[in-house]
């Protein structure tokens, strides 16, 4: 099969650690974290050389946290031709953080990217898709700082998240005081419902044909996918956290597939950063400069 060279789909890493991810929240303190050791390099290296084997572009949506402590990532991305975007500083949901909270959370994640090397970002997404209906006022604040897209709404029935009606392509969210593009990542139509089928758990739980149909399904209805992953889901020899053993399995069933299923998908497909695929796609206008 050659790869698809007539549309460019979305790539996305969140960069946070093993310790950082919601699932295993009550296993870490956030005030503990800098005393957890980074495995960071390990998931990185293995996502950019991948990306760079199969020439492709991504987008790495960066912890604030993470820029500060690694900066050489951030330039490394950069050197690589990645786009950086923001996750937020530490990992906070945004019901937690409250719209003042928003503000300083977004003022440290740009201080710390642009101290790295990085441009002022002009995408976001929330952490653990926490923009909801209940969290709507977090698009007046990016639209405030000039942000050009978000990447935060999962439009999918979940306990904890997703706006189950949002448009699940890529739409213009209209706010008093501005408008920003909306791209979530990729769901399928199926049983009368969207499911998830743009990464994370379910892309190392489902096999990997069903994620290449996804995208393969984007591609003929004349759509770009948007798939996410994390650097520790690179990384199968991280240290094992005693949790329930839901948890357990949600963040370590077949991490030791991840990189060949990422490779599949890299050697099928184009990718590019999610500026870039919404530019290509006319849903923001070329940046000059
Ligand atoms: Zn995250």
């Amino acid at each position: 099969m050659t790869k698809s060279q007539t549309r460019l789909h979305a790539l996305s890493f969140d960069v946070e650690e093993y310790f950082q991810v919601a699932n295993f929240a009550s296993h870490f303190a956030r005030d503990q974290w800098h005393t957890v050791e980074p495995r960071l390099d390990v998931g990185m290296d293995a996502i950019l050389r991948a990306l760079e084997r199969h020439r492709a572009r991504a987008t790495f949506f960066f912890l604030g946290w993470i820029a500060e402590r690694h900066p050489q990532m951030v330039r490394r991305c950069l050197d690589g031709g990645h786009e950086i975007a923001s996750h937020g500083y530490e990992h906070a949901f945004l019901q937690h953080l409250g719209p003042e909270g928003l503000v300083r959370d977004l003022d440290r994640t740009e201080e710390a990217l642009m101290a790295a090397g990085a441009p002022r970002p002009r995408g976001f997404r929330a952490s653990t898709f926490t923009l909801t209906r209940n969290t709507f006022w977090a698009f007046d604040e990016l639209v405030r700082r000039g942000y050009r897209y978000d990447s935060s709404v999962h439009p999918i029935r979940h306990p904890t998240y997703g706006v189950p009606d949002f448009e699940p392509g890529i739409s213009r969210v209209e706010r008093a005081g501005g408008s920003i593009v909306e791209f979530p990542v990729t769901t399928v139509r199926a049983l009368g419902r969207n499911l998830p089928a743009g990464g994370g758990g379910y892309f190392r739980l489902l096999p990997g044909a069903v994620t290449r149909a996804a995208v393969a399904h984007c591609e003929s209805k004349g759509r770009p996918a948007c798939i996410y992953l994390h650097p520790w889901e690179f990384d199968p020899h991280q240290p094992r956290v005693e949790a329930k053993a839901s948890a357990r399995f949600r963040h370590y069933v077949n991490l030791d597939r991840t990189l060949s299923r990422l490779e599949a998908l890299l050697g099928r497909f184009a990718f590019a950063g999610l500026e870039e695929v919404l530019e290509r796609e006319g849903a923001l206008s070329k940046r000059t400069g």
